[in-house]
């Protein structure tokens, strides 16, 4: 592994989040040449290599320090902090800025026939999600007995199959729940895209790049407010 003296931040390769991230980067003033198909972007101005990978990656590989800074869903990073919490591998680090992108909540949700009166009619019922995690916690402290079962995909879909009773997904306009017959009950989890940075000294470059970029991005996201 390089022993880069190069500030690395992880970004999403391709999805909600990139094109996001990707802006914010150069509108603080790093050049980016980004080519679709590699894991790695160098900046052409500044001593800065980013990582391109799934976002589920991002949390990991901040917290295990491989990356120093990563752009993540606040859903994502909470969840996976809980995952390695619950397996006792390390799951710390510092959240440099809220961004003003990547806004969702992760929502509870029924077949419009459930007979829905409160979260207690979940009751003893399976509930399909992604964030079996965060599920659980909020299970635990509405005092629901209820079971996530996990679905990396196609969660929309697991009532319909006999899979799920009900489901927990990522919602912004509501329209995908409304095109598979669900209907939105209960909001778990409210998320926005963060800066984050591992835990853990880093070089006295690294530090003082961090400390001329952060300035910028605060400006960036003032004027867009
Ligand atoms: P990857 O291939 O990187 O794993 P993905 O399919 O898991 O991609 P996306 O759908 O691109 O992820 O979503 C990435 C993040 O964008 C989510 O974790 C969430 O923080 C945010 N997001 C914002 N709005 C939505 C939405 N309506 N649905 C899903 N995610 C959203
Ligand atoms: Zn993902």
């Amino acid at each position: 592994m390089s022993n880069s003296n190069r500030l690395r931040i992880a970004v999403q390769k391709s999805g909600r989040l990139s094109d996001d991230s990707i802006a914010l980067l150069k509108a603080i003033g790093i050049k980016l040449q980004i080519r679709d198909r590699l894991l790695i972007a160098h900046s052409t101005n500044q001593d800065i290599d980013l990582l391109r990978v799934r976002d589920d990656d991002i949390p990991g590989l901040v917290m295990d320090g491989v990356a120093d800074l990563g752009f993540i869903g606040e859903n994502e990073l909470e969840e996976k902090m809980l995952e390695r919490q619950s397996a006792n591998k390390t799951a710390s680090f510092i959240t440099l800025r809220r961004l003003d992108y990547g806004g969702c909540r992760l929502s509870i949700a029924v077949p419009n026939e459930f007979n829905y009166q409160s979260l207690a009619s979940l009751e003893g019922k399976k509930v399909a999600t992604t964030y079996p995690y965060l599920l659980e916690r909020f299970f635990k402290d509405k005092g629901i007995n209820a079971q996530a079962v996990m679905l990396t995909g196609s969660v929309e879909v697991a009532p319909r199959a006999g899979v799920a009773d009900a489901i927990c997904d990522l919602v912004s306009t509501g329209a995908t729940l409304e095109a598979n017959g669900l209907t939105e009950k209960d909001e778990v989890f409210v998320s926005k895209a963060v800066l984050i940075q591992k835990s853990g000294a880093l070089s006295e470059e690294k530090q003082a790049l961090i400390a001329r970029l952060l300035p910028r991005m605060d400006g960036v996201l003032q004027a867009k407010e």
